[in-house]
């Protein structure tokens, strides 16, 4: 599936079976990490410091 990126806006290429807490890196040189909002997935910057990730 794809998800949006969060920093560039450009799509990322997330496998089915991806795991809360996995690791993407991004073309854009950011790092994601993957966490799954009820049937959703998410992708938060891992070197972001901000933790309030709101809704
Ligand atoms: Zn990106």
């Amino acid at each position: 599936m794809r998800v949006k990126c969060p920093i560039c806006g450009e799509p990322v290429e997330v496998p089915d079976d991806v795991l809360p807490g996995e690791l993407i890196d991004h073309e854009c040189g950011v790092t994601l990490e993957v966490l799954m909002d009820g049937n959703s997935i998410r992708l938060k910057p891992l070197e972001g410091i901000k933790e309030d990730w709101g809704e």
